[in-house]
């Protein structure tokens, strides 16, 4: 008696996982045939440190992407981005700006030469697809922050010209386009600066991808009023699962897919989920953004070099003190569920932000986005679906900019 109601339960347990292990195993296969892009990475701020390797699989407290990790992942594209923190808003700042990104192309464009085997630079899909077929990986060339632009429009062409394809309009405060979504002084503009209309309209004309991530949302709004081709979110998530205000509230997801734009997810764990409630933590939080004179305790990456480094350090402290359960695979596949709700299945990709802080329980560096996908076949995404997470959707938007560029080999703008 005993045994015959045993049986039927260990055999149904054991037919169970061998079914998930078959849908493991069917996930990983789809992972490693599709085109997979990630639009965000800070790679390039390890690429600056001296004695740092690309070829090692590095601690992934060190670094959370390199050529392992890319192989592991299943990664075929990814954007390298070109971030400056927001500093003086003076001729001599705008000046230091510019070199500290032209050092940073140089770093990406230095790497690229030195491993000819493993990646190379794409600026276009066709490009990357071709890179693919030699058996490397495509970098893209990403600028966050338009700081570096400073009042000189001129300079969007030469960015263009090594290699960069989106712009994110600003970073964590205003800068002289547009009003961020989380500088601690609030609004400038109420959206776009008349140099940032400017900014737009010459991104659009060289067919450059304008990014809205960190803008505030009167910036999100005149961006999609004015730019002539769709726009992308590089790297952000929705507010509905965590409501902060670098997130994008449902009806910025449904103009956005009005406009045939694409966010993409990023993975940042308190972006990803609202952090659970914990009173002595929001207290040490709350005397530390006193402290730092901050409104927002992730306002920190908007304080000078300085500063920050130092703030940094105390927020490890702070956060080894009061640790934060990390957000999961599945809270990130909740985030593509309710874009996919809001916006629709065409207007959802991963820009994961890893080596700028992301990492999730399961993914914990690019080498576990298998696990990603895994999650999608899941909860039922079909091939189509996952192929156009991974990359259609941005590449029909990279290839929209593209068709919608007007750019006449010399600019005369900013002159
Ligand atoms: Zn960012």
């Amino acid at each position: 008696m005993r045994l015959r109601l045993l049986f039927p339960f260990i055999a149904a347990s054991a037919l169970g996982t061998s079914a998930a292990a078959q849908q493991e195993a069917k996930a990983r296969k789809l992972h490693e045939q599709i085109f997979t892009v990630d639009t965000h990475a800070d790679t390039p701020m390890n690429l600056v440190k001296p004695g740092f390797d690309l070829t090692k699989d590095n601690d992934p407290t060190e670094a959370k992407l390199d050529f392992p990790k890319l192989k592991r992942g299943g990664l075929d594209a990814v954007f390298w981005a070109v971030y400056m923190g927001q500093g003086p808003r003076t001729p001599e700042g705008n000046t230091a700006a510019k070199q500290e990104a032209l050092r940073i192309f140089d770093a990406i464009h230095a790497a690229i030469k030195a491993h000819p085997t493993e990646i190379a630079m794409a600026t276009t899909p066709a490009e990357a697809v071709r890179i693919r077929k030699a058996g490397k990986r495509a970098i893209f060339i990403g600028i966050e922050n338009g700081y570096p632009v400073g009042r000189d429009l001129g300079l969007l062409q030469q960015y263009y010209n090594l290699g960069a394809r989106y712009m994110t309009l600003c970073h964590g405060t205003n800068n002289d386009l547009c009003d961020s979504a989380t500088d601690p002084n609030g609004p400038e503009y109420q959206g776009l600066s008349p140099l940032g209309v400017q900014a737009v309209a010459e991104m659009n004309r060289l067919g450059m991808m304008v990014d809205i991530s960190h803008t505030s949302d009167s910036t999100f709004y005149d961006v999609l009023r004015l730019s002539k081709a769709p726009v992308i979110a590089s790297h952000s998530a929705a507010r509905a699962l965590s409501d902060v205000p670098r997130n994008l509230s449902d009806d910025m997801l449904r103009a956005l897919a009005r406009h045939d734009g694409v966010v993409q997810l990023n993975l940042f764990s308190p972006y990803v989920k609202a952090q659970p409630t914990n009173p002595a933590r929001a207290a040490a939080v709350q005397a530390f953004n006193a402290k730092w004179k901050i409104k927002n305790f992730l306002n920190v990456y908007s304080l000078p070099e300085a500063e920050q480094k130092q703030a940094l350090a105390e927020m490890d402290e702070l956060d080894k003190r009061f640790p934060v359960p990390l957000a999961t695979v599945q809270d990130a596949v909740n985030q593509i569920d309710h874009i996919v709700r809001v916006a629709g299945i065409d207007h959802v990709g991963i820009g994961g932000d890893f080596d700028g802080g992301t990492e999730l329980d399961g993914l914990r560096d690019v080498g576990e986005y298998p696990n990603l996908t895994t999650e999608l076949v899941r909860r039922g995404y079909s091939r189509r679906d996952i192929e156009k997470i991974w990359s259609g959707n941005l590449f029909r938007v990279m290839r929209a900019v593209e068709r919608a560029r007007t750019a006449a080999p010399a600019t005369t703008a900013g002159k």
